[in-house]
């Protein structure tokens, strides 16, 4: 895993209009981190798709769609509404064979 510090551009101190909240690796003020995009299609809003996130204080994973990233509470530890599910990429994990 590399880790590149980002130059840092234009630190200004008016409110972005554009904040990547669904980037992987970002945290939002609950201390919710983005993991990754699943694609995967949201069921509770339309024209979101759902992201995996995880909690910083319980390691909790769960779904959120998109929009809801920047106020999401963990479901787990922080009373946030139940996560989206989180699809596994294929339903061959059940035989070793
Ligand atoms: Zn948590």
């Amino acid at each position: 895993m590399k880790l590149t510090a980002p130059p840092h551009r234009g630190r200004s101190s008016a409110s972005p209009s554009l904040s990547q909240t669904t980037a992987p690796g970002f945290l939002n003020p609950n201390q919710q981190k983005v993991i990754a995009a699943t694609g995967a299609r949201s069921t509770s809003r339309a024209n979101q798709s759902i992201y995996h996130l995880r909690c910083g204080l319980c390691s909790h994973d769960y779904g959120c769609n998109g929009l809801d990233i920047k106020g999401r509470l963990c479901p787990s530890c922080q009373s946030g509404v139940p996560g989206e599910p989180l699809r596994e990429r294929g339903p061959m994990l059940d035989f070793s064979s």
